[in-house]
């Protein structure tokens, strides 16, 4: 019958309406607890950038800027997000770490770059100090040994929309010939001796930061000179997990094996 067909049709229209206002609370629900979570995010930056950085003595307030904007929890594993904020390095799988974030602020200020640098990094682990070069520079390349770590590192960064960040898989030892000259490199694991191919594809005036040696390494900052010498300086003493591949390999031999 007509009269409750549309009395049937009603309260479905009416169970409809029930139906999308209990979804959109749920969605409500759900974006106010996102954006409780950004709002925490975005507080225990700045206390991180205020505390453990500037108040140690990195005042560029570009890096400053760049590491407040930085999800740096995006960049740590599920289960060590708790710390993400936290004054140390934190483990990010494959037996590798993600820097304390003075190291990153320190290291980042040193390199002196501005919004026209091309920037190197070897060691991109997490992607993190990566995303805060591309917060900074023009272009970062930066390379990572271990497959796995080079393949997260590069979905992050692109979740997050750095498409100025390129992550190439392989060793850096060799650095990026076809991106080179570089206005700034940052090596992010410790190499027993300086790699000469990354001084080669560093510009003039360039600097590259890097941890030097074995056990506790030394932070230095290198400054190419016109010649393609480099000037030297020791900032100060870190632990950086070891620079693999080509730079540990022993030298070849001067003349080839007689047979
Ligand atoms: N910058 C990183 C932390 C680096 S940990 C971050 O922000 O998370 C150092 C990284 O260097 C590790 O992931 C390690 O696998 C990588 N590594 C070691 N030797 C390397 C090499 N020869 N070339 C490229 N990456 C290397």
């Amino acid at each position: 019958m007509a009269s409750s067909g549309s009395r049937e049709a009603r309260r479905g229209r009416l169970a409809g309406l029930a139906l999308a206002l209990w979804a959109a609370a749920g969605a409500g629900e759900a974006m106010a607890q996102t954006q409780e979570r950004a709002d925490l995010s975005i507080s225990q930056r700045r206390r991180m950038v205020e505390d453990q950085i500037r108040r140690r003595g990195v005042e560029a307030p570009e890096v400053l800027g760049a590491m407040s904007r930085v999800p740096r929890h995006l960049f740590v594993p599920e289960e060590n997000r708790a710390d993400a904020y936290a004054d140390q390095a934190l483990p990010i799988g494959a037996g590798q770490t993600i820097s304390q974030p003075y190291i990153v602020g320190l290291m980042t200020s040193l390199l002196a770059i501005d919004k026209g640098s091309r920037v190197l990094e070897i060691g991109t682990g997490s992607g993190y100090q990566a995303a805060v070069l591309g917060e900074l520079a023009s272009e970062v390349y930066t390379i990572e040994i271990l497959a796995p770590l080079a393949d997260r590192a590069r979905k992050s960064l692109a979740d997050l929309g750095y498409a100025n960040v390129h992550v190439r898989t392989g060793d850096g030892y060799r650095g990026w010939p076809d991106r080179a000259p570089f206005d700034a490199i940052l090596v992010t694991a410790a190499p027993p001796t300086i790699p000469d191919p990354l001084i080669a594809q560093l510009k003039v005036g360039g600097h590259m930061v890097l941890p030097l040696g074995q056990g506790v390494q030394d932070l230095l900052v290198l400054t190419k000179r016109p010649d393609g010498g480099f000037d030297r300086r020791s900032v100060l003493p870190v632990r950086f997990v070891p620079m693999t591949g080509e730079v540990r390999e022993p030298p070849a031999p001067p003349n080839p094996p007689r047979r």
